[in-house]
């Protein structure tokens, strides 16, 4: 099997190539090394970082923005989603405060500092 893959590590984004043959995936395509790995990453475990923003509840019209602390499976990516969506938190918020604990073995952390 073959996918066409356009790398999404560095703003060059080169047009990768990967072969996939078993658990052995070929890349043709790549400039650096990184992008041998996103694809073959992409092939094998696909991962995301999900960025969103949450509810402040006693700021009005006021919303966190934050982000998972570490990729998660891009499968799980509504999940994640969801629970954000549910989440409020009161304000000050500094950036890196956990605002969702334990979500597929990350945390969602506020990357905006709300006074
Ligand atoms: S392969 Fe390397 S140079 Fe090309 S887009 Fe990916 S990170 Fe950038």
């Amino acid at each position: 099997m073959t996918r066409n893959l356009t790398c999404i590590i560095c703003p060059r984004g080169c047009s990768l190539v990967a072969e996939i043959n078993g658990n052995e995936v070929k890349v043709t395509g790549h400039t650096c090394p990184k992008g041998e790995q996103y694809a073959i990453d992409e092939c094998t475990n696909p991962v995301r970082t999900v960025t969103s923003i949450v509810r402040v509840t006693n700021r009005e019209d006021t919303m966190v923005s934050c982000k998972t602390e570490n990729p998660i499976p891009k499968d799980k990516i509504f999940d994640v989603m969801a629970i954000i969506r549910s989440t409020t938190v009161e304000a000050p918020v500094s950036i890196g405060d956990v605002l969702c604990d334990d979500v597929f073995g990350t945390r969602v952390i506020a990357t905006k500092e709300i006074k």
